[in-house]
């Protein structure tokens, strides 16, 4: 049929083959889709070549199943939904990227929601829900965002209550210390990554003092330690003696100096020098 390029009996033939009730093991017997398949690349007959196209197309249902045209919109949604609760792993990298980043868009789709956390007839507890809800309407943040305070309260007071199992001394001090921080009016960040999904109520419920802290004070904390360990690191080595610096405040040669290693491995030693004359202290590089 195919070497003969005789249109006309192609055309018969599988208007014939069209005709016949395919099935997966009359395919897979004859390889008749193969020889139709070829018949469709090589006639120069626009009939024929569309006809064995139609016919491929309705045999390779049989193999694959459904055509994956149908598969994609089911599939979509899934990836694309940022409202369906994430895996842990995903939401945890997700909070790592967001964190500290200042979010201007309002748009309700941008929150993320997370179980219906339980209600509850403990009046302590309901109290303590009552006091987080509170936190989170500061600065009206909530209503731009479009959160729903009360529930994301009780999610925050759910895990807290579940990890610590009472509602002892230990409890009261882990809710204020959320509300404490929620209201800051220092740390808006927080906040709005709290309304926004972006840090989810149960890992809320567990940060600590330092990770909860505003921008400004962790580089405040940041800079204290690194202070500290270099009074420490100068107080335990003594530093050596040495002519080789000059005092800026008193222009004596009377000096110790001490290399430290300040950040990362890769980056040059700073020296330390220190005047033992009049206690003037600087950097050397
Ligand atoms: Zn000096």
């Amino acid at each position: 049929m195919v070497q003969k390029k005789n249109a006309a009996g192609a055309l018969d033939l599988l208007k014939e083959l069209k005709n016949v009730p395919m099935t997966l093991e009359l395919l897979q017997s004859t390889k008749i889709g193969i020889s139709v398949n070829t018949v469709r690349k090589q006639s120069t007959d626009e009939e024929v070549a569309s006809l064995a196209k139609s016919l491929v197309k309705c045999w390779k249902k049989l193999v694959c199943g459904p055509s994956k045209t149908q598969m994609k919109p089911k599939k979509e949604p899934a990836t694309s939904s940022q409202s369906s609760p994430e895996p842990g792993q995903e939401r945890s990298s997700s909070i790592k990227a967001n964190q500290g980043k200042e979010e201007t868009n309002a748009s309700h789709s941008l929150i993320k929601s997370f179980p219906r956390a339980p209600s509850t007839s403990d009046w302590v507890r309901i109290k303590c829900r009552e006091m987080l809800a509170a936190a989170l309407r500061t600065g009206d943040d909530y209503i731009a965002i479009g959160a729903d305070v009360e529930e994301l309260a009780a999610q925050i007071e759910e895990a807290v209550y579940q990890e610590l199992r009472n509602r002892d001394i230990k409890y009261k001090n882990r809710v204020r210390s959320r509300i404490a921080n929620l209201k800051d009016a220092k740390n808006p960040n927080l906040r709005k990554n709290v309304l926004y999904g972006n840090i989810p109520p149960d890992c809320f419920a567990r940060m600590t003092a330092e990770e909860m802290a505003s921008d400004e004070l962790k580089e405040m904390r940041k800079n204290l330690t690194r202070e500290a360990i270099r009074k420490y690191q100068l107080a335990q080595t003594g530093g050596s003696q040495s002519d080789l610096f000059q005092c800026g405040k008193c222009k004596k040669k009377n000096c110790t100096y001490t290399q430290l290693q300040t950040l990362s491995g890769d980056e040059p030693m700073t020296t330390y020098v220190f005047c033992n004359d009049c206690g003037h202290r600087w950097k050397f590089f």
